[in-house]
């Protein structure tokens, strides 16, 4: 059976990069980009529910789930720190469904959940974009109210 993929964004999808933006500008504000400092990505704090509901996916044999983040392309740290975020709030195997790719509309699939909905290809995604934030999608309750109707809808046309 073919599996429903999904790409899920990171910077204020699943990790909170805004929050520590906004808190580093004001502990700071003589540092205009603190996304550039070492550390500051591997520090991101967990958006609510992000990491619970992306455990769930993980669990859904219909579901293929990677996470798709464009890179700090001036923060070379950002490569490396979004891989060890993966691993410090998933684990080990995740890290393997790390995509960091500048062209989101690249890759192949059927969903991408992104907080942008243009910058880095998202408009020209070939699936689903779904806008995370969004009145209908504020949070991840939201959704996977959404992605449990695909998948059940997914289950019954087979
Ligand atoms: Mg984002």
């Amino acid at each position: 059976m073919k599996k429903i993929i999904i790409y899920i964004d990171m910077d204020d999808v699943l990790a909170n990069f805004t929050h520590s933006y906004n808190y580093n500008r004001e502990i700071a504000p003589e540092i205009k980009y603190p996304q550039g400092k070492l550390g500051f990505f591997k520090n991101l704090e967990p958006i609510p529910g992000a990491v619970e509901s992306v455990n769930i996916l993980q669990r859904l044999p219909t579901v293929d789930t990677y996470i798709l983040t464009a890179p700090s392309t001036r923060n070379p740290h950002s490569y490396s720190e979004k891989r060890v975020w993966v691993e410090k709030h998933f684990n080990y195997e995740f890290t393997k469904k790390l995509i960091i790719c500048s062209n989101k509309s690249l890759l192949k699939g059927d969903i991408l959940i992104d907080d942008n909905i243009y910058g880095k290809g998202q408009d020209q995604f070939e699936g689903e974009l779904i806008h995370f934030g969004n009145e209908t999608y504020n949070n991840w309750e939201d959704i996977m109210t959404y992605l449990t109707g695909i998948q059940l809808r997914y289950i019954l046309n087979k």
